[in-house]
């Protein structure tokens, strides 16, 4: 089937929740993939932060065909191995104690907002329930994720929306001081925010969140679905603040490219949870473990972790001599190779020109330009990225 084909039958069979680009991706290798006409894409967008390892990595495919004729499912009702060892191999990455496995980013959260929940209710009383977040985060689409999320356009239509959220300017100590109440049982924010705009949080910043969680018996929650594992140059984005927080929520790369969710939380926290508490059928499965513990691994063994600080430095450096070039750049924001580049008029000419001739990026918030390739990408595979950029900049002047 060609793009025109199969655009015609998705639209007919398929629910129209998605603004999607007129092409539809069949083969992906490395940082790059094939569309159904057999057009070849540069891809920056690295299926919004999944495919840290690029597309097809052969270590996850293998071990994802491997445990597939081992044993795909089985229940939570037994032990599993894959789960055991991707539990331990991020318990000693993120130096929190225990871990839940669920299969999404939201839901990730949405166990995050439960354990926070469940253990102010044992500690502190029924009372203490109330989440504060941050403006322009992204948490999920669940009802209590998107709810979560500082951003009212997530929430339009969809109410009653479940109680117990406050929102808060990010990197405003003052303003999340002035929200605090005796009822705060935690504070949720991305270290680097990512659908809403690569918003990069502040040293003293993340500090001070820290100490006014300790202070007031709150529970420190960092979401870090898009920008852990390496995403920013180091394991976990909080590992640049050293402000380690109570329950870290993780998905996206985690499965290097299958389905796969985990919330992390300090033994004490996670102590909150006891049997029947919460559960997922899906959550922790063989499969999508087998392909966490292949992707955890191969991140290792390949360095690509130490590649993402530097690609991320080295295209950064290629952005802002773009940006001393064409003044339609504002802004560029981010870590390691998590890079938005902010501009003063909308995105989607530049997004449409880059994709016919062969690039892929992604725009968020209408004028924001948002990078999230593979983490195993090459200095030529950046060039060729800005060299694309500098002509669609160059044609809008
Ligand atoms: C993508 C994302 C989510 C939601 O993840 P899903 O897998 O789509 O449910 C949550 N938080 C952040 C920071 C994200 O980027």
């Amino acid at each position: 089937m060609t793009n025109e084909q199969l655009i015609i039958e998705g639209k007919k069979y398929v629910m129209n929740t998605y603004n999607r680009l007129p092409i539809a991706l069949v083969k992906g290798e490395g940082a790059w993939v094939w569309d159904a006409d057999g057009n070849k894409y540069l891809d920056f967008v690295g299926g919004l932060a999944v495919n840290s390892l690029g597309h097809c990595h052969p270590k996850v495919s293998d071990a994802v065909a491997l445990q597939a004729r081992e044993l795909l499912h089985c229940s939570n009702l037994y032990w599993i191995k894959p789960q055991v060892e991707l539990a331990r191999i991020l318990v000693e990455k993120s130096g929190l104690d225990k871990a839940f496995f669920c299969n999404s980013g939201a839901e990730a959260n949405e166990a995050a907002i439960k354990l926070a929940r469940k253990y102010a209710k044992i500690h502190y009383g029924p009372e203490k329930f109330e989440i504060i977040t941050m403006k322009r985060s992204f948490h999920g689409r669940t009802l209590a994720t998107l709810t979560a999320t500082g951003q009212e356009k997530f929430h339009k239509g969809f109410a009653p929306l479940p109680e117990g959220f406050k929102y808060v300017p990010f990197n405003d100590i003052e303003a999340l001081k002035a929200a605090v109440s005796p009822n705060t049982c935690a504070v949720l924010l991305e270290p680097v925010q990512g659908e809403g705009g690569v918003y990069v949080a502040e040293q003293e910043y993340l500090q001070q969140v820290k100490e006014l969680c300790e202070a007031n018996g709150m529970l420190l929650i960092f979401d870090e679905v898009q920008c852990g594992l390496g995403r920013t140059g180091r394991w976990f984005a909080y590992q640049h603040y050293g402000v380690k927080p109570h329950i870290l929520s993780l998905a996206k790369a985690l499965g290097g490219g299958v389905a796969i969710g985990a919330m992390l939380a300090r033994e004490e926290v996670a102590s909150g949870f006891q049997p029947g508490d919460h559960a997922s059928t899906f959550g922790g499965n063989p499969l999508a473990c087998a392909a966490g513990v292949a992707a955890m691994t191969a991140m290792d063994e390949e360095q690509v972790i130490t590649n993402a600080r530097e690609m991320g430095s080295y295209f950064i450096k290629k952005l802002a001599a773009l940006a001393a070039k064409y003044p339609l750049i504002k802004e560029i924001r981010g870590k390691g190779l998590m890079v938005g580049v902010h501009l003063n008029r909308p995105g989607a000419g530049i997004v449409d020109y880059c994709r016919k001739q062969g690039l892929l990026i992604n725009c968020v918030g209408r004028d924001i330009l948002r990078f999230l390739p593979p983490l195993n990408i090459t200095a030529e595979e950046v060039d060729y990225c800005i060299s694309i950029l500098e002509e669609a900049m160059a044609r809008e002047g």
